[in-house]
């Protein structure tokens, strides 16, 4: 294959690899994404649900009256806030108590502003502390406290969230490096699946480019012999006869050049199976008859034996009866020209149960087992000087394989050097 090729195949093979990774890894990021989100939501959730759990625990301690028409609230009997209580198993950052008013009366931890500025509900920021030499994040709760209906005041709370960074930033971790290698491993298996996905293209380029150099090479020759003719036809003095002989010669080779035309046109036109509308139900021994007879006559000219054994009553398949003739004819064209004179030539019909088998036997020359896999390949003859003497071009057994398998049948061989072939078609029974 040419570098070109090459390079044009490779390029093939990474944009393949590229696409498969770019959309494979999408899909990972996004579904990393996705995990990574779920996951800190949840966590922020039952972390949010802990701290307002706490927060009820100690409004649920105030003690708050209206004495003379003063309000009075007590703390003492709040977890954290008051003096004498039961410690909270929560670890609070800080805990403030505001008047409805908003104006500060008992805290602990850091000193908070004298007056509530904050909304009710959930805030997250970070501060700065003596005690830690990074900033930390704390997650915050203002919740205004209601007794009958009554606002008695605000209790506002705050808790670090290191203990649910942590987990998340063991799981960033995990996602900053797993991803990566996910996505290496993706692309390498992106490159080689593209490798496998061109591989097919690249076998039948290649079939392609050997029956392109085959077909051509093939019309050189016979070309190259009237070009040769021609010219020195055209040289004077001219010889009559010669002359004639001449162009004799160009005629016969043309002639040959329009059969290899034919036959590759054939194969370019009958590729795959034959659709069921071109099969017509087709008694084999009716059409097997008449190429009986015309083989009886040849192989008597060719001082060879022309046996048959076709049953008594018909047998059908569904095929197209022009050309299976063709295939059939090819290979009792093959069984006459490669068995010599004095042999044996024989055409049978069997039927079995599921199958009609056609078979082409003969005494010849027989094929090697080395040549035996190939000769149904294109162009493949096993042996070039006396195939080409007899008129061949090593087709005849690719268009019948093409042929037989186009109608759902099989083409096989069994074949011994000295000893002769046999050629069976099988054809499903209708
Ligand atoms: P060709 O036109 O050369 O006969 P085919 O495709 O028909 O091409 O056959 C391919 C090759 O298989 C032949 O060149 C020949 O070597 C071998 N072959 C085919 N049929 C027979 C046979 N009946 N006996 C011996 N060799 C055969």
């Amino acid at each position: 294959m040419g570098w070109i090729l090459i390079v044009m195949f490779n390029r093939s093979r990474s944009n393949l690899a590229t696409w498969f990774t770019l959309s494979m890894g999408s899909i990972l990021v996004i579904f990393a994404g996705i995990l990574y989100w779920r996951e800190a939501r949840d966590r922020m959730h039952s972390f949010d649900q802990i701290l307002y759990n706490t927060s009820r625990i100690m409004a649920a301690g105030v003690e708050d009256y209206i004495y003379e028409g003063q309000q009075h609230t007590d703390l003492e009997n709040v977890p954290v806030l008051g003096s004498d209580t039961l410690p909270l198993s929560t670890d609070l950052f800080f805990a403030r108590w505001y008047t409805p008013h908003k104006q500060l009366l008992q805290f602990i931890g850091a000193v908070p502003p004298q007056q509530l500025a904050t909304p009710s509900g959930f805030q997250t920021f970070t501060v700065n502390t003596q005690l830690t030499s990074t900033p930390i994040q704390l997650r915050q709760l203002t919740l205004p406290v209601y007794q009958e209906k009554r606002l008695i005041g605000y209790l506002q709370i705050a808790a670090s969230l290191a203990p649910l960074e942590e987990p998340l930033q063991q799981l960033r971790w995990f996602l900053v490096v797993g991803v990566p290698l996910a996505l290496g491993v993706i692309a390498l298996t992106g490159w080689v699946l593209g490798g496998k996905a061109m591989e097919p293209i690249r076998q039948s380029y290649n079939q392609l480019q050997q029956f392109t150099a085959d077909a051509s090479h093939e019309l050189r020759t016979p070309l190259a012999g009237i070009l040769s003719h021609a010219q020195v036809g055209l040289m004077e003095p001219v010889d009559p006869q010669e002359q004639h002989t001449r162009l004799q010669i160009i005629a016969q080779v043309a002639e040959s050049m329009s059969l290899l035309v034919s036959q590759l046109l054939f194969l370019a036109r009958h590729q795959g199976k034959l659709s069921p509308d071109m099969l017509k139900t087709v008694d084999l021994v009716q059409l097997l008859h008449p190429l009986v007879e015309e083989h009886t006559v040849n192989a008597t000219q060719n001082q060879q034996t022309f046996l048959n054994a076709l049953p008594k009553e018909p047998l059908l398949v569904q095929a197209e009866p022009d050309l299976l003739r063709q295939a059939i004819v090819n290979l009792l064209s093959n069984a006459c020209r490669y068995t010599p004179a004095g042999g044996m030539i024989e055409l049978c019909l069997l039927p079995q149960s599921h199958w009609a088998v056609i078979q082409v036997r003969d005494n010849g020359i027989g094929i090697s087992s080395q040549d035996l896999p190939y000769i149904f390949n294109r162009f493949y003859r096993a042996d070039r000087v006396r195939s080409r003497q007899t008129g061949g071009f090593g087709l005849g057994l690719a268009i019948a394989r093409q042929i037989v398998e186009a109608q759902g049948g099989e083409l096989t061989v069994v074949s011994t050097v000295g000893k002769g072939s046999t050629f069976e078609i099988k054809l499903p029974r209708r």
